[in-house]
């Protein structure tokens, strides 16, 4: 399985402007659109995508900038990876900050939802991180076969 050669890759990387939320979603949704997904599949993938890459900018980086990495490939059976990566701050507590409601934002704009939400949209969600090194989110999802 982890040999297993992809029929097809991107690697893109941008800084952590809020306004590159929106080109991650994009440039995924055109990555995954070669694959024939249905549009809830497309929907779902780019959500957690989203949810993944605004985490990166608004905590890996916080106020500082930096370099936001998206890795997706494509490998046999529709299976696709998605991997998300910065080099911020980190998070201390991996399994407690991917509980539903868990938030370090104390201005009551962000509702603790997000890991939540990328594991409800995809089949599985990994989480690497190391404070002072940064954070990779790997998303998987395998689309269904089309008749
Ligand atoms: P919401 O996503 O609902 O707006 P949120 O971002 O706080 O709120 P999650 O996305 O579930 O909720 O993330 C939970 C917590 O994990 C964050 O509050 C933050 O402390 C930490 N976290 C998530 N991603 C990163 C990251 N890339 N770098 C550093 N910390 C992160
Ligand atoms: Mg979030």
């Amino acid at each position: 399985m982890k040999s297993e050669k992809p029929e097809n890759q991107m690697r893109v990387s941008f800084p952590s402007r809020s306004i590159n939320e929106s080109l991650a979603r994009s440039l995924t949704a055109a990555f995954v659109a070669l694959s024939d997904p249905t549009v809830d599949e497309l929907c779902d993938i780019r959500t957690a995508v989203s949810e993944a890459v605004t985490n990166a900018i608004v905590h890996g980086y916080r106020d500082a900038m930096g370099q936001v990495y998206i890795a997706a490939a494509l490998y046999p059976g529709g299976r696709l990876v998605i991997t998300v990566r910065d080099k911020g701050c980190g998070i201390p507590d991996v399994k407690k900050a991917m509980e539903p409601l868990f938030t370090t934002c104390t201005t009551g704009e962000r509702a603790g939802l997000g890991f939540a939400v990328m594991e409800e949209l995809m089949d599985k969600v990994r989480v690497r991180s190391r404070v002072g090194e940064g954070t990779t989110v790997i998303l998987e999802r395998t689309l269904k076969p089309r008749e």
